[in-house]
């Protein structure tokens, strides 16, 4: 139990759980840190308490100061929440194509929201640079750049990792999950190796992202694509660079769904593509090590995120994707 003395005490320090369909399928342990379980109902909270903590101790952030900042939505829902809790205004910028429910979140938390077409990164109208930009037109504002700074991928090294270490009793063999700003992945991923150096770091990558080429053969090159939200990048980030990555598996949005769908069915847990996507990537590094070994992953958000989306057969009709969660 834990008896937080301050609603920002109630980020991190997740449940891990034990999942047995997918265990029981490769024979290994296949264990998923409950990141949902954060107060903003992601794993972006820990990124955005650090990211915020980190411009306060540099003198960037200060009384009366507005966070702004270009996500997917989760991001913003974690900014806007710490935000509130230091007294900070929010202006969050997002691709106008996320799901309608994490509009609404930023929205009834208070933020300013900003959305803006889907556009490739070099377009300068891509959520990330005009997030930049309202940053440095607005008086008394930071930029939380998420993709490029490494306050982000520290909440990992120093929460994520640790936590994982110690609900697991040290006993790991591999670890796996998507990249979205690669926060997640590197930061948990030198943590681990931090603690035993022989644990397995697997990328899962969607489709439509290049991380899996270069990982595999230097190349950044997308291939196909993917409607999962917050994860699938083209670049290497700040917080990607020297992620100890030893491994690489890419998953299609038809294989994340039908997980997705097994955990909501057999186990009644509801979570998003991304987190469907990594289980079935920890599946496939299961089959790699071999039975009987312990791998860990993580549930990056609930599904009762994409209720308009992901669990909504006409959506699901219209990507073609009703077959896979069926
Ligand atoms: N899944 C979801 C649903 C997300 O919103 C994000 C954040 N972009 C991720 C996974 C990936 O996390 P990270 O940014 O740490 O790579």
């Amino acid at each position: 139990m834990i008896n937080a003395k301050n609603s920002l005490d109630l980020i991190g320090n997740t449940p891990i759980v034990l999942l047995r369909g997918a265990s029981e399928a490769t024979g290994c342990e296949i264990w998923a840190k409950c990141e949902y379980a954060n107060p903003g109902g992601s794993v972006k909270d820990r990124a955005a308490l650090y990211i915020v903590r980190d411009a306060e101790a540099n003198g960037l952030l200060r009384p009366g100061g507005t966070i702004v900042e270009g996500t997917a939505g989760n991001t913003g829902i974690g900014l806007a929440l710490v935000g509130n809790a230091l007294g900070y205004r929010t202006i969050i910028v997002m691709p106008d194509n996320q799901s309608a429910e994490k509009m609404a979140t930023i929205r009834a938390l208070g933020a300013e929201l900003v959305l803006v077409p889907p556009a490739p990164f070099a377009n300068p109208g891509h959520f990330v640079h005009t997030s930049r930009r309202i940053a440095e037109e607005t008086d008394n504002a930071i930029w939380a750049n998420q993709f490029d700074n490494i306050a982000n991928r520290k909440a990992h090294i120093c929460g994520t990792a640790e936590e994982i270490w110690q609900q697991m009793e040290g006993r790991v063999d591999g670890f796996t999950c998507a990249a979205g700003t690669g926060g997640t992945i590197a930061g948990t991923g030198l943590g681990l190796k931090a603690k035993d150096e022989r644990i397995t770091i697997a990328l899962t990558d969607p489709h439509g992202a290049g991380l899996y080429n270069y990982y595999k053969c230097g190349e950044l090159k997308p291939e196909g694509s993917s409607v999962a939200e917050g994860i699938g990048q083209n670049r290497i980030t700040g917080n990607q660079d020297g992620a100890p990555i030893d491994t690489q598996f890419r998953i299609s949005d038809a294989e994340g769904l039908a997980v997705c769908r097994r955990l909501l069915d057999d186990e009644g847990l509801c979570v998003g593509l991304s987190s469907g996507i990594n289980v079935a990537g920890a599946m496939a590094l299961a089959r790699e090590l071999g039975p009987g070994k312990r791998i860990v992953t993580i549930l990056c958000d609930s599904g009762f995120r994409y209720l308009s989306t992901l669990y909504n057969p006409e959506w699901l009709a219209s990507k073609g994707l009703a077959e896979a969660a069926a």
